[in-house]
C-alpha cells in the first residue's frame, strides 16, 4: 500500500462508538480519547449526545479504562455551534476544542490542543471519528491510533454536496475495508 493511501487507513473500524471495547483499548496502552462530535456521538441536528454513546463513554471513565477524553469538532460557523459542542462536553465532564475554518481538522492544531488539554500524547491516545479525510487522516499524521466508525444519523447536506461520502466509500474499498451493516465489530 502506498504511503499516501496508508495515511487514510484507520487502525480499527466499528459500526458505532458503542461497539468499541474500551477495556481492550486500555490494555493496549490507550488511556485518552479525542472524539469527533457530528455523526460520531451525535446527530447533526441534535443538541445532546446519543444516549448509547454517552453510556459507553461514562462507563469507560467510571471503570478507569479511559482517564480523560476531549471533543474535537470543526466549528465552521460561529458561536452557536461552539456552545453546542461546549454543552455536550459538559454532559460528559470533559474538555473540548472547537476548530475554526482556518485550522479545521485534518490540520494538526486542534488535535494538538486536545492532547494538551488532557495532558496526553499521541502514543496513548486514540482518535475516534466518522470521517476519513478529517478525523482519520489528522490522527494518523500525528501517529495516533485511529478508529473509524460508521456515521451516526442523517448525513449533513454539506457533506453530501462535497461528495465526501462517495469518495470515502471508494477509499474504503481501496483499503480493503468493507462497510458492514450488521452490528458486529469490524476490526483490522
Ligand atoms: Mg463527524
Amino acid at each position: 500500500m502506498s504511503r499516501k493511501l496508508y495515511m487514510f487507513r484507520p487502525d480499527l473500524y466499528f459500526t458505532a462508538i458503542w461497539m468499541i471495547d474500551f477495556k481492550a483499548l486500555s490494555q493496549r496502552g490507550i488511556d485518552y480519547l479525542l472524539i469527533d462530535v457530528d455523526s460520531t456521538i451525535a446527530d447533526h441536528h441534535s443538541k445532546t449526545i446519543d444516549p448509547r454513546a454517552k453510556e459507553v463513554l461514562l462507563e469507560a471513565f467510571n471503570e478507569g479504562y479511559i482517564k480523560n477524553a476531549c471533543l474535537v469538532s470543526n466549528v465552521m460557523y460561529g458561536k452557536r455551534r461552539m456552545r453546542r459542542v461546549a454543552s455536550m462536553a459538559g454532559e460528559l465532564g470533559i474538555p473540548f476544542v472547537g476548530a475554526p475554518f482556518f485550522c479545521a481538522k485534518p490540520n494538526a492544531s486542534p488535535f494538538l490542543t486536545g492532547l494538551e488539554k488532557m495532558n496526553a500524547s499521541p502514543g496513548n491516545t486514540a482518535m475516534i471519528g466518522d470521517q476519513i479525510f478529517t478525523d482519520i487522516l489528522g490522527g494518523n499524521r500525528l501517529g495516533m491510533l485511529t478508529i473509524l466508525i460508521k456515521p451516526l444519523g442523517k448525513i449533513h447536506w454539506t457533506t453530501r454536496l462535497l461528495l465526501r461520502r462517495a469518495r470515502e466509500r471508494r477509499l474504503l474499498r481501496k483499503l480493503g475495508l468493507k462497510p458492514d451493516d450488521n452490528d458486529k465489530d469490524i476490526i483490522i
